[in-house]
């Protein structure tokens, strides 16, 4: 058959054997815009310009007096400012959904904490609009994803709600970043370092992406450059925050767990050291220590479980140690645990479903139960050395 394309005719060839389809389909999904420096939030509403004309401005009342200079109407973008109510649960959902309809919002701005920006996704998506998200911390690598964390309104976890496209704009003021105290930024190194090891984990499995398709060579990419830079600059990044200064060195930690974790977790793939820390959140000793501490501890016991080199284990302790990640159980507050209880976090681990069935090698929750017990042994060896040092 003959079709003219442009002036050029074009001929179909003849294929004797058909290539194999659907199980080789890579998917990756990115934010529209990503802007990050210090001072970025002076670009807000000409991003938000971008979008609509009326933005609802979502916003963390612990961030109010840092975020309202950039909140003001001009320019062709008039903001309606709303105090974020500080759960991301389907009342408040409702409520800021009901503000912008009645305010004739086109367009919907999230500021602050993880919670806030899971609550603006979830508004836009309700009301079909545009969303610019605002992170205030780089504790997590949330604000990039095409998905948000719905609890209840007392605060227990309900449910995943999955969009059909990321946010249209994400900006990261790092002068706002550099503020906020030390543990925020440590903590989503942590969240930060799993990306490399559970995205090499779903490449060597075929397992599939959070799109359930294939994770693409860019995705891998992105996800060994968020580690290497994490070995890079991380205890440079530490220091410049421990003196509230916006180095190069912390730009380049904020883009690593913004970004980089992001795109490299939604694009990449999960395996155990997410599914460790959702199965540790059983034990409420765990409920005062933040996400990406958890999953620093998942992502050591994947190293023990997964069999990976000794040197590469040895590099993953050094930097937890490095920037003061934990390295133990009683670090995250289970210094009494039980094997009956850890035996349970395994289990919980290992619920139908959970992506530490994505880890290339054999998974069962005894399998888990040692693992995590051997890093814990790792680390507590390590403490012991120290402190025999210092003695
Ligand atoms: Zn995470």
């Amino acid at each position: 058959m003959k079709a003219d394309k442009g002036g050029v005719a074009v001929e179909e060839r003849p294929v004797a054997v058909e290539p194999e389809e659907v199980t080789k389909i890579t998917t990756s999904i990115f934010p529209g815009r990503y802007v990050q420096g210090a001072g970025a939030l002076k670009s807000l509403r000409e991003e938000v310009g971008r979008l609509g004309k009326k933005a609802l401005a979502i916003v963390d009342p612990s961030v109010d007096k840092i975020v309202a200079p950039y909140l003001k109407s001009g320019d062709g973008v008039t903001y309606i400012p709303d105090a974020f109510c500080g759960e991301c649960c389907d009342p408040e959902i409702e409520r800021l959904s009901a503000v912008a309809k009645k305010q004739n919002c086109d367009v919907i701005v999230g500021l602050g904490g993880g919670k806030a920006l899971d609550t603006a996704k979830a508004v836009a998506f309700t009301l079909g609009h545009p969303v610019a998200i605002v992170p205030t911390l780089a504790s997590t690598d949330a604000p990039c994803s095409a998905l948000s964390v719905i609890y209840t309104p007392t605060g227990e976890f309900a449910r995943y709600l999955l969009y059909p496209n990321n946010p249209e704009v994400v900006v990261v003021d790092t002068t706002i970043i550099s503020r906020a105290p030390v543990r925020f930024l440590v903590s989503g190194m942590g969240d930060a370092l799993s990306t490399w090891f559970e995205a090499e984990d779903c490449h060597i499995k075929h397992a599939g992406n959070m799109t359930g398709r294939l994770g693409s060579m860019t995705a891998f990419a992105l996800a060994k450059l968020c580690y290497d830079t994490l070995l890079e600059y991380g205890t440079a990044a530490k220091l410049a925050c421990e003196a509230g200064v916006v180095s190069p060195a912390l730009e380049h930690i904020v883009e690593a767990n913004t970004l980089l974790s992001g795109l490299g977790f939604e694009s990449g793939g999960l395996s155990g050291a997410h599914a460790i820390h959702n199965g540790l959140t059983i034990l409420p000793e765990t409920h005062h220590f933040w996400h990406g501490e958890k999953v620093a501890i998942g992502t050591l016991a994947l190293l023990m479980l997964t069999d990976r080199p000794p040197s590469v284990i040895k590099e993953v302790y050094d930097f937890c140690e490095a920037v003061n990640l934990p390295i133990t159980l009683e670090q995250i507050g289970l210094k009494n645990i039980t094997d009956e209880q850890l035996l349970a976090v395994a289990t919980a681990a290992c619920a139908a479903g959970e992506t530490i069935h994505n880890a290339p090698t054999e998974v069962t929750p005894k399998r888990v139960f040692a693992a995590i017990k051997a890093a814990d042994a790792e680390g507590r060896a390590r403490l012991a050395k120290h402190a025999a040092v210092h003695a």
